[in-house]
């Protein structure tokens, strides 16, 4: 095989179409070697899951390596279990996160629980384009079935926040699990934290009950279910449930920029330091962060980069505006279940959500999206910071132009031929005139170029 075979977050295709077995056998194989010891593998809940566990684990045995098997578990928790167990060298996630259920994957995790870096991952392509050595046959590895791996994770989770303040407050909750990797975990977390929950979703069949990502539109379910119950907060998973997102009390979808910036608030209530995230993340959360005595950290897109940063800059927090949180004090991982757990603190010390919420600044994004050639992207990137006079560019990620009163990013897509333009600011006609700008620029340009 020749090319990239991990995207942003593993390799994923449609399941016997290009996610294979015979695909998952040489990736088992290649990390086996490369990794060079015990490799601890789970999976979600997806149809294929069996398939893939089995063809991933023998590529590792064929190597030499032993296989954890620890069933079907929530990323950050198998993540957990890899950097908990020293013997342990690596791990494999086999997921598709939010993809359809014709989706499967295979996410790489590095000894110290991060996702691998891109280094890593570049290793691991080379071994599947040649024929990675197997092991002679006294050396082939076993697998050795592991139970309690969730528990102990839930038990990790606990000990993080203050489990007492949580249980006093006698909080209500709707969880959706999207019948995915959490479905055990979750309910097992909050019944620990002593709050009473209604579930939806939270059965694990390989069928995802609705679509897997978290969007307001897919949760229609889940909003009006959490204004029905009374509840004091709703929540939402992804299919392999590192991601989380929130609903108010009254059924309002809480965007994952306004959690980050609430959760952002509460780390600096408890120790000052810099708050990590993607150049396309809201100005809201900068905002937030400068008030509470913080500073922001930006890079480029994608959870590796961010948890990568966080380490270097000791942040106190850190994540996504999809969802995706970064809690230093347990892991270097998006971590779901350290979302839930924090987001109930938070709830029990500063009150309902949809209160915090109304404290928050409002800004205006407006995204566009315009088809570019792969070999034009550089092109039209140059152009694009030409005709950004007047404002600050930063290049982290693309072209950011930054004015007084809000920025633009235009992004190549790392995987399509299209550029996706950003606007932000507080004044929703400031946002989409500059969207409009910048499209403008850019289909001009490439338009004289194809004259
Ligand atoms: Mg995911």
């Amino acid at each position: 095989m020749d090319g990239r075979l991990f995207g942003t977050n593993g390799v994923r295709g449609v399941v016997n179409e290009d996610m294979t077995a015979d695909l998952a056998l040489r990736l088992g194989k290649a990390i086996g070697a490369a990794l060079g010891g015990d490799v601890a593998v789970a999976t979600d809940t997806r149809a294929s899951a069996d398939m893939m566990r089995a063809a991933v684990s023998s590529g590792i045995m064929a190597a030499g390596s032993d296989v954890h098997d620890l069933g079907v578990l929530p990323t950050p928790a198998l993540q957990h279990y890899v950097r908990a167990h020293g013997g342990v060298k690596g791990g494999v996630m086999v997921t598709a996160s939010h993809n359809p259920p014709q989706f499967n994957g295979v996410k790489y995790i590095s000894s110290d629980g991060t996702e691998a870096s891109r280094e890593e991952e570049e290793g691991v392509e080379a071994m599947c384009s040649q024929e990675a050595p197997c092991v002679p046959w006294g050396s082939v590895g076993a697998v050795r079935k592991v139970a309690g791996a969730g528990e102990a994770y839930v038990d990790s989770v606990v000990s993080k926040v203050d489990a007492e303040a949580i249980k006093a407050a006698g909080l209500r909750v709707c969880l959706d699990c999207a019948n995915g990797a959490a479905c055990e975990t979750t309910p097992m977390l909050l019944e620990r934290l002593g709050v009473a929950a209604v579930t939806i979703n939270c059965n694990p069949q390989g069928c995802p009950g609705r679509p897997s990502e978290p969007t307001e539109e897919n949760l229609s379910d889940l909003l009006a279910m959490t204004r029905a119950t009374g509840s004091d907060l709703g929540i939402a998973h992804d299919g392999d449930a590192d991601r989380c997102v929130f609903v108010a009390g009254d059924g309002t979808y809480v965007s994952g920029d306004k959690s980050l910036a609430l959760l952002s608030r509460h780390a600096l209530s408890k120790r000052k330091g810099a708050v990590v995230t993607p150049v396309s993340t809201s100005s809201l959360v900068e905002e937030v962060v400068n008030g509470a005595g913080g500073s922001v950290v930006y890079t480029k897109v994608g959870a590796p980069t961010v948890a990568r940063r966080m380490i270097e800059a000791r942040a106190v927090f850190g994540g996504e505006e999809n969802g995706g949180l970064i809690f230093p004090e347990h892991q270097y991982c998006r971590d779901a279940g350290m979302a839930v757990a924090t987001m109930l603190e938070c709830i029990a010390r500063e009150g309902p959500l949809g209160g915090q919420v109304s404290t928050l600044p409002v800004y205006h994004t407006v995204k566009r999206k315009v088809g570019c050639p792969e070999g034009m992207k550089a092109d039209v990137l140059r152009h694009i910071a030409g005709e950004s006079a007047g404002a600050r560019v930063d290049d982290t990620d693309g072209v950011k132009a930054i004015f007084d009163d809000g920025w633009v990013l235009a992004r190549p897509s790392g995987t399509e031929p299209l550029f996706r333009i950003f606007s932000e600011s507080k004044d929703e006609r400031v946002a989409s005139s500059r969207a409009d700008r910048y499209e403008a620029a850019v289909r001009e340009y490439l338009g004289r170029r194809f004259d």
